[in-house]
């Protein structure tokens, strides 16, 4: 089984958060699905014929492109790759483009999650993070997904901004809850360079959460969610029972996927390959039909050590079976001042971290490297 991530670049504003690849260069949709369309036709082998159990579009704000645009792309990753056993088609969107016709016309090309970047519910927040959207959007938003017929509906909140309590964090955690949607996404705030926010933080003009405050933050949040029905899956993720993301959990797992359009990655168990993070480049080098990209050979170490660090990540752990003897004895040996912490967990041979330990989670893993 294998997994397709479309990249699609275009937002109608930035961020002052964002790290990610994007441009308000909208004027180049057109131009950018048709490349699209043929990246996929120049790398149809890529995947070696592994059927597509799921496909994202994620961004930037793939609900810039109208639901043909995104139609169009489904119809040719239908036409060159095997979607026969395809269970999950998600489409990242952004609150205020959401319209009842906009999500069934998403439906009707396939569409069958939808993931939402809300942040926060915080309108005084949201207006400082530079979102286009407010508290009541949101929520609206969820609501028309659900009256659609998206039954499997995400959203993605941020916790320790500047001048966030943990009341108002608490606040949008029980709102969130309210909303009735099926998956929670929840990351803490980081300040990327070349940011404005990091621009803002170097300046003194703003006060980051202290680290304290943080990692009350994350214990208050696995907290509300476990009460409020939810699994804590993954670090930062939290469903309902069934309702993981089978999209993200592949690339925990090292399922290989097909990453499509400009700064997007793909991996094929052996390589890690990815497009350049620029609209230009990305596209003469489509048109000019010979694919642009920088490629990572991973060797048996990085390969162990990816293993390690996306397997904690999980609730599931790591199957220390899945290791060869040898480097089960040494991650052992090197796991052991944790696992008398209480910190890892070890179950006949599965290895996991603990809730608590999750928010130190990077720390912990890094010294469990080969
Ligand atoms: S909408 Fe998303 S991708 Fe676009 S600038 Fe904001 S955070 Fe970044």
């Amino acid at each position: 089984m294998a997994g397709v991530y479309v990249h699609i670049p275009f937002c109608a504003r930035r961020c002052i958060y964002c790290g990610f690849f994007s441009t308000v260069r909208q004027e180049e949709a057109a131009r950018y699905v048709s490349a699209l369309c043929r990246e996929l036709e120049l790398r149809r082998d890529y995947l070696c014929g592994e059927p597509v159990r799921t496909v994202y579009f994620g961004g930037g704000t793939p609900s810039r492109l109208t639901p043909e645009q995104i139609g169009t792309v489904i119809s040719a990753i239908r036409s060159t790759l095997d979607l026969e056993s395809l269970e999950e088609l998600t489409v990242e969107c952004n609150p205020d483009d959401i319209t009842p016709e906009y999500v069934s016309a998403l439906k009707s090309v396939g569409v069958n999650r939808i993931s939402m970047g809300v942040q926060t519910f915080n309108d005084r927040l949201l207006t400082f993070m530079h979102r286009r959207h407010t508290a009541a959007q949101a929520l609206e938003a969820v609501r028309i997904c659900r009256d659609s017929g998206i039954g499997n509906i995400s959203i993605d909140l941020m916790y320790g901004l500047p001048g966030q309590t943990l009341n108002m964090f608490d606040r949008d955690l029980k709102t969130a809850l309210s909303a009735q949607v099926q998956h929670i996404s929840s990351y803490c705030l980081s300040y990327e360079e070349d940011t404005p926010l990091h621009a803002l933080k170097e300046q003194g003009k703003l006060q980051p959460a202290d680290d304290e405050l943080c990692s009350q933050m994350f214990t208050l949040m696995c907290q509300t969610l476990r009460e409020g029905g939810f699994e804590h899956y993954e670090i930062s993720n939290f469903c309902r029972p069934g309702f993981h993301s089978r999209h993200n959990s592949s690339y925990w797992d090292g399922t290989p996927y097909l990453g499509l359009g400009a700064a997007a990655h793909s991996y094929n168990q052996t390589s890690r390959q990815w497009s350049p993070a620029n609209l230009d480049t990305y596209l003469a080098s489509i048109e000019n039909g010979t694919p642009a990209f920088d490629k990572e050979t991973l060797s048996p170490k990085d390969r162990f050590n990816e293993k390690i660090m996306l397997s904690l990540r999980t609730a599931q752990g790591l199957n220390l079976h899945t290791l060869p003897l040898p480097q089960q004895e040494s991650l052992l040996t090197s796991a052991k001042p944790f696992l008398e912490r209480g910190q890892l967990i070890k179950e006949n041979s599965n290895l996991r971290l603990s809730e608590s330990a999750l928010f130190i989670s990077d720390s912990i893993i890094s010294t469990l490297f080969e």
